[in-house]
C-alpha cells in the first residue's frame, strides 16, 4: 500500500527549517555568508576594533564622513572610537522617518584595573588586577587563553593600540584554575556564581625577575622592563588605559556538516556584522526613507554613558543627517523623524540549547536553523521592563519578511518568570519610534564560544537588507 502523509492543516502555523525549505542554491550562498564573518570576528574583538574595522570598509565603499565631504548619499560618523553610525539618504525627508537596525558593538569581558600589576610574594611572579565587564560567568574565563586589547595613552599624548595574543608567535594570558584535588572547600562546597571570586580573577602576567632588582620588587621590575622595552609605557601609563582581555581563540566551522560557526563576541557582531552588510548591499538602491544602521557600544552593561545607546549621539547623528540634505532640524523636526522611524533591535536571541530545553517553552523560543528570531517583547518577571512592539508594527516586520522570503520565527528570551534580560529596543522606542527585536538566536550566549547556524546568521543579513529597503 502506497504510504500518504497526512494532509497539512493550512489554518495552523508552523515555522520552516531553512536547511529542508530553502533552495539548494540559497543554502550555499548561507554557507558561503559565514567565511567573511568569521575573518570578522578575528579581527575586530573590542568595540573600538570594530569602529576602525567598519570605518575602513566604509571608505572603501565610498562612504563619507558626515562632518567631511558635502553632498554625498552614503554617510557615517564615529563618535569617540566606539560607537558609530552608517546611512544611505533617501529621497523623502527624514521627518517622513528613516529605517533603521540598531545593534551594539561591545561584549562581555575582563578588563584590567587601572593599577593592574603586582608581585606575587610567594612566587615573585607579576600577576595583573581585573574587573570584569557586563555578565559573565567567571568560571569560563579561567585556564583559557586570553588575548590583551585596548589601548594606552602614552606620555606624549599619542594612542598606542595594542593587540597581543591573536598571532601564533605572540604569548597568550591565562588566569589559572584552581586544580580540582584542592578545590573541594574553597571551590566545590559553593555555588557555582559563588565558586570563582572576583578577587581571583587575576592574571599571571610574567614570570622572570630582574637580579638588579630588591626582591620584592624582582619580579614586577621585570615586567615594567619588558613592557618598556616593547611599548615604550610605563607603569603610570596604566592608570589611564583601556585593556581588555578576550577569548584569544579564533571563530571556526563547528559540526560534522560544517553547519554552524563558533566564536567569540557573536553578541552582538553577528547582528551589527549583518546589519552592516545588508546596508552595503543596499548601496545601489535609491531609496525613499533613508537607510541607517546604528551601533551602540556599554549595552552590556546597561548602555549609559557618551557611546552607549542612551547618549545623546543617535539623535545627533540624525539631527547631522537633515542638517546634511538641507532640512530643517529643529528639535520638533527631529523628533518627529524618531516618531515616524521603523526600527530593528539586531540583538542576539537565546536558541532552545538541546542540554537545557528546560529554560524555555518550546513553542515561543527561538531553534537553530528556523532563521531570524523576532521577539515582540523582552524583559523579566511579568515583562517587566521591555519594549512591547505593537502588533501592527509587529505584522509588518513578519509580512515583509515573509514577502522577501526570508525564514523567520517569533522568539521569547525563555518561560515566564525564568530569568530575563533586555536590548537597547526601549532606548529607542522612548524616542517614539516603532521597535522591535530581531536577530540571531546563539546557544552559549555570552560564553567564550558562542555557537551560531548558518541559516540564521544568512536569514538574519536577508532580513536586515529587506528591512533597511522597505517603503
Ligand atoms: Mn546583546
Ligand atoms: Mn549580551
Amino acid at each position: 500500500m502506497k504510504k500518504t502523509q497526512p494532509p497539512k492543516n493550512k489554518l495552523a502555523y508552523e515555522r520552516k527549517n531553512f536547511w529542508k525549505d530553502a533552495p539548494v542554491a540559497e543554502q550555499k550562498v548561507a554557507l558561503e555568508f559565514a567565511t567573511a564573518y568569521k575573518a570578522f570576528l578575528n579581527t575586530a574583538k573590542t568595540e573600538r576594533e570594530v569602529a576602525d574595522w567598519m570605518e575602513k570598509l566604509l571608505r572603501k565603499h565610498k562612504f563619507v564622513d558626515i562632518h567631511g565631504q558635502k553632498g554625498a548619499q552614503k554617510v557615517y560618523g564615529v563618535f569617540r572610537g566606539k560607537t558609530l553610525a552608517v546611512a544611505i539618504l533617501g529621497s523623502e525627508p527624514l521627518n517622513n522617518g528613516f529605517n533603521m537596525v540598531a545593534s551594539h558593538i561591545d561584549s562581555p569581558r575582563v578588563d584590567l584595573k587601572q593599577n593592574p600589576l603586582y608581585q606575587d610574594g610567594p612566587s615573585q611572579m607579576a600577576c595583573m588586577r581585573t574587573h570584569y565587564y557586563g555578565g559573565i560567568k567567571k568560571y569560563q574565563w579561567v585556564s583559557t587563553p586570553l588575548a590583551l586589547h585596548g589601548v594606552i595613552v602614552k606620555n606624549d599624548g599619542s594612542l598606542l593600540k595594542i593587540s597581543l595574543g591573536e598571532k601564533e608567535d605572540e604569548p597568550v594570558f591565562i588566569i589559572p584554575d584552581l586544580l580540582p584535588h584542592l578545590a573541594r572547600k574553597e571551590q566545590f562546597a559553593k555555588n557555582l556564581n559563588d565558586a570563582i571570586d572576583a578577587s581571583k580573577l587575576n592574571l599571571v602576567f610574567s614570570g622572570m625577575v630582574d637580579p638588579a632588582a630588591e626582591e620584592k620588587e624582582a619580579g614586577k621590575a621585570y615586567a615594567l622592563k619588558v613592557l618598556n622595552e616593547k611599548f615604550g609605557i610605563c607603569e603610570a601609563d596604566f592608570l589611564s588605559a583601556e585593556l581588555q582581555l578576550v577569548p584569544a581563540i579564533k571563530a571556526r566551522d563547528a559540526g560534522i556538516d560544517n553547519s554552524m560557526v563558533v566564536g567569540y563576541g557573536q553578541d552582538d557582531r553577528i547582528c551589527a556584522y549583518t546589519a552592516l552588510t545588508a546596508l552595503l548591499d543596499n548601496r545601489d538602491l535609491k531609496p525613499k526613507r533613508t537607510m541607517i544602521v546604528y551601533f551602540s557600544d556599554k549595552e552590556e552593561v546597561g548602555s549609559q554613558g557618551a557611546t552607549g545607546a542612551q547618549s545623546i549621539f543617535i539623535q545627533d547623528f540624525v539631527s547631522d543627517l537633515m542638517a546634511y540634505k538641507g532640512e530643517d532640524n529643529s528639535s520638533a523636526n527631529l523628533r518627529k523623524s524618531f516618531i515616524n522611524a521603523k526600527i530593528l533591535s539586531g540583538d542576539v536571541a537565546a536558541a532552545i540549547d538541546p542540554n537545557y530545553p528546560g529554560v524555555h517553552e518550546k513553542e515561543n523560543a527561538v531553534l537553530f536553523n528556523y532563521g531570524v528570531g523576532i521577539s515582540k517583547f523582552t524583559g523579566s518577571g511579568g515583562k517587566y521592563g521591555c519594549n512591547d512592539a505593537d502588533a501592527e508594527f509587529t505584522a509588518y516586520v513578519q509580512k515583509l519578511f515573509t514577502q522577501a522570503g526570508v525564514f523567520w520565527q517569533i522568539g521569547e528570551l525563555g518561560k515566564v518568570d525564568e530569568g530575563g534580560g533586555g536590548t537597547i529596543a526601549y532606548l529607542l522606542a522612548n524616542l517614539g519610534a516603532q521597535v522591535i527585536d530581531c536577530g540571531v538566536g546563539v546557544m552559549g550566549m555570552h560564553s567564550l564560544y558562542e555557537l551560531c547556524s548558518k541559516a540564521d546568521l544568512y536569514s538574519t543579513y536577508k532580513g536586515y537588507k529587506a528591512f533597511l529597503a522597505g517603503k
